[in-house]
């Protein structure tokens, strides 16, 4: 459907402008339909001053505000691409996704001035640099009504199996990612609230939270960062109805002496990473109605979920596909599986990114006879209900035998001394690869009796042989485990244990 993001705020800010869009807890501004739609025309206006236009990409570096958002929908009001930029990137890598992207604009916050300047030193033709939070004024232009298939975001990967590509995702990827979400199950509406808490440089935050509730004419409260105690209070004192959190998220939330009352919501879903079964299970214990959903950037990103009506009898699954979603499980020879059988989760639908930017080898790689190979492994059940294994990338071969390191690290995520964990193989001469657990201590912890507690609960092929104590784990900005930091750090050191 031709129009673009940008018309969503247009259509809302006619049909319903008193209704509260956009809650900005940093500077306390609170903006209804008809003063977003303004500050959007007025970004729209300041970057075609800057010569933007359509097919021009605009990147985006800043914490989450409202402004963010505003910069975001201006450039898509005027069919310019926003390349939202993880702030927590060294100024070189910046300088790769500015130069790849071929950003004309970098519009960053104060915040991160010193990281904006110290990337555009890089380049030869850097990108002229806006300042994010300047007040908008009143300037306003002709939208360009985008197509369908123009170009919306490019959002790179956020790198934990490679070097950050830009998947591009079209204005019809994000239209019909929100009409997933409205159709889904308990789904979202024009009533509802959440927060964007997750860095809106990723499609988590940016195409579950921020993206569907504005389609829905709902509500986006918006902060600059991640407190857990903060976090939980703005849920309650804003009547949050529906939230996403990445699991690393929602386990720092249960490591909270007590949450207040949360009457008004509805469900909360974890995506992006593995989710661990202790975390479900605290939140489930609480009476909320938590569910998990799996996504992809390349995806839009949401793809498969757990219907609210299910989470009780398929706890630990990610559920079927959205509506618009095809999903199948299959061999390496492109074959289904059958059920009960690990295959890899190929999609297929209107979600189903155009390619990586400028990439046309690596897009051919994943999008095969049709359908999207998302390199996740997963079974699905007699009923449709898929649940993840692995991911491809990781999953060990010890002995001749497949482990999932999931599986390993949600029987350690039971243990009492053991705060944090991942399992990652290593190199080895006379298992091909060896299972190591990595993991930080919440109390004294002896690491044979680690893999004793292991091989109680699962075969003694898949229990780690060797277990290493560290004070954190390498994550990325998102908080997905970085496994090849893991591989590297730990490839060819003497074994602290070995059995
Ligand atoms: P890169 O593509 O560079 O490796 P990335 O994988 O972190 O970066 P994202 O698009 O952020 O890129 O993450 C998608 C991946 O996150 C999926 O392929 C899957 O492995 C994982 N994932 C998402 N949701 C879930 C979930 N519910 N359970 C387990 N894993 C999940």
């Amino acid at each position: 459907m031709d129009g673009g993001i940008a018309d969503w705020i247009a259509r809302r800010a006619e049909r319903r402008p008193h209704a509260t869009a956009v809650v900005d807890v940093a500077t306390g501004a609170r903006h209804d339909y008809a003063a977003l739609d303004r500050r959007v025309s007025a970004r729209a206006a300041a970057l075609a001053g800057l010569g933007v236009g359509a097919g021009t990409r605009v990147a985006l570096l800043g914490e989450n505000s409202a402004a963010y958002l505003e910069w975001l929908f201006g450039a898509a009001r005027i069919g310019a691409v926003a390349v939202p930029v993880n702030h927590r990137l060294a100024p070189a890598e910046v300088a790769h996704v500015l130069r790849d992207s071929g950003a004309t604009v970098l519009v960053g916050s104060v915040a991160f001035e010193a990281l904006a300047k110290g990337a555009l030193d890089e380049l030869d033709t850097p990108p002229v640099l806006v300042a994010l939070g300047a007040e908008p004024g009143d300037g306003t232009v002709a939208a360009h009504p985008a197509a369908g298939d123009d170009p919306c975001v490019i959002m790179y990967t956020s790198g934990t199996t490679g070097v950050p590509k830009g998947a591009v995702l079209t204005h019809d990827n994000m239209l019909w990612n929100a009409i997933n979400m409205v159709t889904a199950g308990a789904g979202v509406s024009g009533t509802d609230v959440t927060i964007a808490a997750a860095p809106l440089f990723h499609i988590g935050a940016l195409g579950l939270s921020a993206l569907p509730l504005l389609y829905a004419g709902g509500t986006v409260v918006v902060v600059p960062s991640f407190d857990p105690a903060a976090f939980a209070d703005l849920m309650a004192a804003e009547g949050v109805t529906t939230q996403f959190l990445v699991p690393a998220m929602w386990a720092a939330l249960t490591r909270l002496p007590s949450l207040p009352p949360m009457p008004a919501l509805r469900w909360a879903i974890s995506g992006g990473a593995p989710c661990p079964v202790t975390v479900i299970e605290h939140f489930t214990g609480l009476g909320w109605t938590f569910t998990e959903g799996f996504g992809m950037t390349e995806l839009s990103p949401a793809a498969l979920f757990l219907d609210a009506a299910d989470v009780l009898t398929h706890a630990g699954s990610v559920g079927r596909p959205f509506l618009h979603v095809d999903a199948r499980l299959v061999s390496s020879t492109g074959e289904d599986v059958a059920v009960g059988e690990v295959g890899e989760l190929v999609l297929r639908g209107p979600t189903v990114f155009a390619g990586y930017w400028n990439r046309p080898e690596a897009t051919a790689e994943v999008m095969r006879d049709g359908w999207f190979h998302s390199g996740d492994l997963g079974v699905r059940d007699a009923e449709g209900f898929v649940t993840l294994v692995d991911r491809k990338k990781d999953m060990i071969i010890t002995g001749g035998e497949n482990v999932y390191p999931v599986e390993v690290e949600q029987v350690l995520h039971r243990h009492p001394a053991i705060a944090d964990v991942a399992v990652v193989g290593i190199g080895d001469a006379q298992w091909g690869e060896t299972v190591l657990a990595v993991v930080v201590a919440s109390d004294d912890i002896d690491p044979d009796e680690v893999i004793a507690f292991a091989r109680e609960r699962i075969a003694h092929f898949k229990a780690p042989r060797r277990v290493e104590v560290v004070g954190e784990l390498p994550r990325n900005a998102t908080g997905k485990l970085l496994k090849r930091v893991l591989r590297e750090q730990f490839a060819g050191q003497a074994e602290a244990v070995r059995r």
